[in-house]
């Protein structure tokens, strides 16, 4: 719930209010892989404006989602960035249309619409990470040349001669 106080705005229409809220989650706001926390902070800058139908709320989210990269699981963290723009009616019409309850209203459904939107599908740690080795387990970032049964690199053999 992240119920806003719109009685100041109420059959004012052309009056605007601006208002930043930061909202501590309850539960985790994401998918399996990626999720902003629950006990992280959403930070929310809000823009309110009277309108004839009702309330116009347009918002800016930002938050820190955690989650593992899908190709090698190291954890990684995003920062989010979303928004969304919704008007509450006075009068809803029909399922779709977001109702002002009696003087305030609800974010929380299209800003979770909005979070979750935003975030990666598949989180990757980097555009470049080469998962994991199906043979050994170790990480491939950087490492291309991994390999179990390439030829042992030169370098080995001549330290090998140096030891006799
Ligand atoms: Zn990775
Ligand atoms: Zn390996």
């Amino acid at each position: 719930m992240i119920r806003v106080q719109i009685r100041d705005l109420i059959g004012k229409p052309g009056t605007l209010r601006e208002q930043a809220i930061s909202h501590t989650l309850e539960s985790d706001l994401g998918t399996d892989v990626i999720a902003v926390r629950s006990g992280d902070p959403l930070e929310i800058e809000l823009r309110l404006e009277s309108v004839h139908e009702g309330i116009l709320a347009t918002a800016e989210v930002s938050a820190i989602a955690k989650g593992e990269c899908s190709r090698c699981l190291e954890q990684v963290e995003f920062e989010v960035e979303a928004d969304f723009q919704e008007l509450y009616h006075y009068q809803p019409e029909g399922e779709d249309d977001l109702p002002v309850e009696l003087d305030a209203i609800e974010l929380e459904q299209p800003l979770i619409d909005a979070v979750v939107l935003s975030l990666p599908i598949k989180p990757l740690c980097s555009e470049s990470c080469g998962g994991i080795c199906a043979g050994c387990g170790e990480r491939l970032e950087e490492d291309e040349a991994h390999d179990h049964q390439g030829p042992v690199d030169p370098r080995f053999d001549a330290l090998k001669d140096f030891g006799s």
